[in-house]
Formats: structure tokens, sequence, C-alpha cells
């Protein structure tokens, strides 16, 4: 048996549809044109294609984009009062800060500048938090896209065994949370658990987030899982280079139910998700009802 692939490319086409559809509505009854702000800062190249990306994106559905393109010797300084800068200014209601960071300039300092409503990230630690405590919040787009890929399988996620390889702070573990807000059982491993095959092999949902190549093999998979890929890993292939995800697809998909390709699963969703994260800050300014999408 073959597991049903979970096409995140034309999920996401939808959702992005949906989010230009509501920006429509916002903008016609309210006045109102949501604007993203992507501040990249040096010349990582995937960092520039990411940043293009989204930037193509946001124009697409009818927002507006602010683009800062920052030299790599940026202080720290300077970019702290750009980011005071765009939190000030009423015409953008998302700020985004590429990571990773040239050496010079703290990330948590710089995460924690970005005003909590406009952080459409969700990396602040007050979103973190009111994540974590079950209230409304701003939630990191990466987690947020694996959730709607989860339920394109799965009407309910409640009582489902959900196992989560990865704890980082953009990925595993606010995963973590709004798998518990859907009431799914969590586990959360990383690289000192134990026996993670064992782990693997209990899971109706399985999230890989490690950063590792082809890393989860195929028997580690319970039958008929739902696998959620997050990996994006280069490698060399005779010569040439490729990505792959955390897991073994080819081996996955014989025992999977259902899981998402690297690429084409949860990336794309990552980008719809901030879109729907932008709308979401820019209705919360307005105070306006939160959008349905
Ligand atoms: P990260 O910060 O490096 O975290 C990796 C996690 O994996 C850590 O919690 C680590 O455990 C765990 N881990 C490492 N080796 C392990 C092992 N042998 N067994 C079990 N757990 C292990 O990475 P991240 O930012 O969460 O990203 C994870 C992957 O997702 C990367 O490939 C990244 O490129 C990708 N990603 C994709 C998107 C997207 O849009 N598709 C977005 C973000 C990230 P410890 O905590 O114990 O070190």
């Amino acid at each position: 048996m073959s597991a049903r692939i979970i096409d995140g490319k034309a999920i996401a086409a939808g959702l992005r549809g949906a989010v230009a559809a509501e920006t429509r509505r916002l903008t016609a009854a309210h006045d109102l044109v949501p604007g993203l702000a992507v501040v990249l800062i040096g010349d990582n190249s995937a960092s520039q294609s990411y940043v293009r990306a989204k930037s193509r994106a946001v124009a697409e559905v009818g927002m507006r984009p602010f683009d800062y393109h920052l030299p790599a010797e940026t202080t720290e300084a300077d970019l702290l009062a750009l980011v005071q800068k765009l939190n000030a200014d009423p015409a953008v209601h998302g700020i985004l800060v590429q990571l990773p960071l040239p050496p010079q300039i703290e990330a948590a300092r710089v995460i924690c500048s970005v005003d909590p409503q406009k952080d459409v990230d969700g990396f602040h630690p007050l979103n973190a938090g009111r994540l974590a405590s079950g209230l409304p919040a701003l939630a990191p787009c990466t987690p947020l896209g694996c959730i709607r890929l989860a339920k394109t399988v799965h009407a309910s996620l409640a009582g489902l065994d959900a196992l989560v390889i990865g704890r980082s702070n953009i990925v595993g573990k606010p995963l973590a949370q709004l798998l518990l807000a859907e009431n799914a059982t969590v586990t959360v491993a990383h690289s000192r658990t134990r026996d993670l095959a064992a782990h693997c092999r209990r899971g109706d949902l399985l999230f890989a987030a490690i950063g590792r190549p082809e890393f989860v093999r195929g028997d580690w998979i319970k039958p008929g899982a739902t696998v959620i890929d997050v990996g994006i890993n280069r490698i060399g292939d005779n010569g040439k280079s490729r990505i792959v995800g955390d897991v073994n697809f080819a081996e996955a998909v014989k025992t999977a139910g259902a899981i998402t390709p690297v690429p084409g699963g949860v990336g794309p969703m990552t980008i719809a998700c901030l879109l729907v994260n932008t709308l979401r800050a820019a209705c919360m300014q307005a105070q306006l009802p939160a959008p349905e999408v």
C-alpha cells in the first residue's frame, strides 16, 4: 500500500486564495490594506530566496509589502531603531525579521523588540506564553501550517497520539502547544530521547522537525499514520544537490497512511500561514473580528 501524498503546494494555493478574498473584503469594507514589513540583513542566499518568495506572496494577495534589505555589517542599534520605526507605523501590521542574523546582532533582543501585536512570526515570548496558556496568540507559521495539513487528513485531531520530533522555539515547542489545543495526546522527542523508534511507532501523527536528512526510517512509522515532514535538508546526489526532508520518504510512503513530500509539503504552507497571520494582525490592530480563513 502506498500513502496518500498531502499536496502542500495545492493546499497552500487554496489558502492564499482565501486570504486574497478576505483582503479584498477588508479593503472594500474598511479601507484596510494589511501591510507586512520584511527585514533582511546580509546576503545569505537561502534567506534572500525566502524573502523574495514572501514579498511576492504578499503582493499577490493584495497586501502591501515593505521590504528592507540592510547590509551584513548593520549594527544591532540600527536594526532595533528600524523595528521601532515599523512598530510605530500604522500602515505596517506585521513585522518579520529574517533569521539567522549576523553575529553582532542578538536575535533574542530583536525578537523581543517587535510589537507583539505585529509579531507575525509568533516568536515574541509574550505570544509564546499566550499560546502555552491557551490564550489567543499569533503563533509561528510553520507549526500552523503543519496543523492545517494534518487536518486535511483528520477532521479532528482530538485523542490522537501525536509525536513531535524536535523542540525548537520555532517549530517543535509551538507545534506541541497547537496540538494540545487540538486535544491531541502529545509527546515531544529530542536528541536525548531514548528509543525514538519506539515512540514513533505509537504515533497516529508524526511530525519530524529535526534538521537531519532522511533520519526517520520507514519501519519506525505506525502503519497508516499521518507523517508531516518539516525538514529541509540539502544533500549532494551524484554531483548535484537536492532537497530532502527529515523522513526517508521512499520507505515511509510504504507504511504511512498519508505523508507530506519535501519539497512541496510544509514549505509552501509556512508562507501561506504568514499571510494569514498578517491578516489576523491587521484585524486585531483595527479592532475588527478575526478573519475567517
Ligand atoms: P533546530 O532548532 O536545529 O532543532 C532541531 C531539533 O531536533 C532539536 O530540538 C534537537 O534536539 C532535535 N534533534 C536533533 N538531533 C536529533 C536526534 N538524533 N534525535 C531526536 N531529535 C533530534 O531546528 P528547527 O529550526 O526546529 O528546524 C528543524 C528542521 O525543519 C530543519 O530541517 C529546518 O530547515 C526545517 N524547517 C522548515 C521550515 C519550513 O518552512 N518547512 C521552517 C522551519 C524549519 P535538542 O533540542 O535536544 O538539540
